[in-house]
């Protein structure tokens, strides 16, 4: 496991050197803030599993990253925890193809790569409400966010969002969005992670999304719900 933590960091920053991937390159900051706050998941695990009714440490669970860029949150995730079955979905074909040289080289299997915009796959019946877990960090505000993630997420599974200090007025701006796309807030677990505040915002899929969201790409950033 470490190991695959060490060689996540020197792609990281070898591909850093030719592509955009992260501002962030100093070996102990790239461990902080990249690979211990997507870790940082664990502090929700106990309600989670509660509300999943699953143990995330053995159980075959489904896992979408919508927006994973460099693949955070969810290779971390899936080195920690590899019985997960990871999907990671991004826009753009440069960070897909390091995310593919990156499961190569750490040797992780039951994991996958998507290239293309979530408003596009999550009608796609492959993916449509067939994932227990949906996780999304820096990615948009979570009125926009729900509309990109929900969609994935069955029926009594879990959209989690990663998010800091500003998460009570996102809440507020994204009630609407979470009650027309099926989702409903079930906890928000805040912690400091070196000096920064973390929120984890956890919603649980209670019903089905409509078959008309997301709307056409481009409009849930445009005209949020
Ligand atoms: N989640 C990563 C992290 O925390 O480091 C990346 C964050 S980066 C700021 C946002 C990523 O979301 C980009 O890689 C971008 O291509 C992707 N993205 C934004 N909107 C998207 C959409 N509608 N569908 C798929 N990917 C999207």
């Amino acid at each position: 496991m470490e190991e695959q933590f060490e060689r996540y960091y020197e792609l990281l920053k070898e591909w850093n050197s030719f592509m955009n991937l992260t501002a962030i390159t100093e070996r102990e900051e790239v461990y902080k803030k990249h690979f211990l706050d997507s870790l940082s998941f664990v502090c929700a695990k106990e309600q989670m599993e509660k509300i999943l009714s699953a143990d995330i440490s053995k159980d075959e669970l489904r896992l979408i990253d919508v927006g994973t860029g460099a693949g955070f949150p969810a290779v971390p995730l899936k080195i920690v925890f590899p019985h997960l079955q990871v999907t990671l979905l991004d826009a753009l074909q440069k960070r897909i193809d390091f995310l593919n040289e990156v499961i190569r080289s750490l040797g992780l299997e039951g994991i996958e790569t998507v290239h293309g915009r979530a408003e596009d796959f999550a009608s796609n019946e492959v993916y449509r409400e067939t994932y227990d877990l949906c996780v999304s960090r820096a990615v948009a505000g979570l009125n926009v966010l729900s509309e990109y993630d929900l969609p994935f997420v069955k029926v009594g599974g879990l959209f989690v969002s990663y998010k800091s200090e500003k998460s009570e007025e996102e809440l507020k701006t994204a009630e609407k969005a979470l009650h027309i796309l099926g989702g409903e807030v079930s906890d928000r677990v805040s912690f400091s992670l070196y000096g920064a505040q973390r929120d984890l915002i956890l919603i649980k899929k209670v019903e089905n999304t409509p078959k008309k969201y997301p709307r056409k790409a481009g409009t849930p950033n445009k005209k949020p719900l």
